[in-house]
């Protein structure tokens, strides 16, 4: 059967596709191979991207898509997985029911300075905005001079919490309470020796002291002296 070029230019498409009756496709095939003008519309037909392939390439576009989706979910999900992991962390180490929560030692190097001003009020200040959740202060004699022991804590609820507010800053060196300026001791002119110690030993150095009527023949060994009045 001999087809018009006309009709196989129209028939071009369907045949490219394969989704031509097997009949037609004959019909054409026979026609190709003796046209060059048709194999060349054939060839060029060929160049471009068919239906049936653009409509793979977006299928192939939407699953890339879901898969990245899914990965975000996946990942949001196991976020949310960790911080409830912390919270629940904190909950089992700190939280006691109290506002404070269980309270941890600072080390003595964390106290970066300690100054008596004019006014008579004995201050300290902590390193890089330490915040400190309790302090306190007691007032004994040490080897005949006037001492003051203090102490600073920090709450493991307070740090866990500020935690998961805000990772790089860690658990301690943040500025939750902005301030690092503590002040000791109000009418402090007499004092001539301060001591630090951890708020772990408070009770021994409360019982210490109390046994001995707040005069001792010199500091426990857990007590750091990190200010002492020369000129006195
Ligand atoms: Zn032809």
């Amino acid at each position: 059967m001999k087809l018009p070029c006309y009709l196989v230019r129209d028939l071009l498409p369907l045949y490219k596709d394969e989704v031509c009756d097997p009949q037609t496709a004959a019909d054409l095939k026979e026609h190709l191979a003796g046209c060059e003008s048709c194999r060349a519309a054939l060839a060029a037909l060929a160049a471009e991207p068919t239906a049936r392939a653009v409509e793979a390439e977006k299928q192939r576009a939407d699953a890339v898509a879901l898969r990245l989706l899914r990965r975000r979910l996946v990942v949001r999900w196991i976020a949310i997985a960790l911080a409830a992991a912390v919270l629940t962390l904190a909950l089992l180490l700190g939280y006691r029911g109290g506002a404070g929560g269980q309270i941890r030692d600072i080390p003595a190097d964390a106290i970066e300075e300690v100054v008596l001003r004019e006014d008579g009020s004995l201050h300290a200040w902590l390193e890089g905005g330490l915040a400190y959740t309790t302090m306190s202060g007691v007032r004994a004699e040490v080897g005949g001079r006037e001492a003051v022991f203090f102490t600073v804590g920090v709450s493991v609820w307070d740090s866990q919490v500020r935690a998961l507010e805000n990772l790089r800053n860690g658990l301690l060196k943040d500025r939750w309470y902005g301030a690092s300026d503590l002040t000791i001791l109000q009418g402090a002119r007499d004092i001539e020796e301060v001591y630090f110690y951890p708020i772990s030993r408070s009770e021994e150095l409360d019982t210490l002291l109390r046994e001995n009527s707040q005069s001792l023949s010199a500091a426990p060994d857990y007590a750091s002296l990190l200010w002492t009045d020369d000129a006195t």
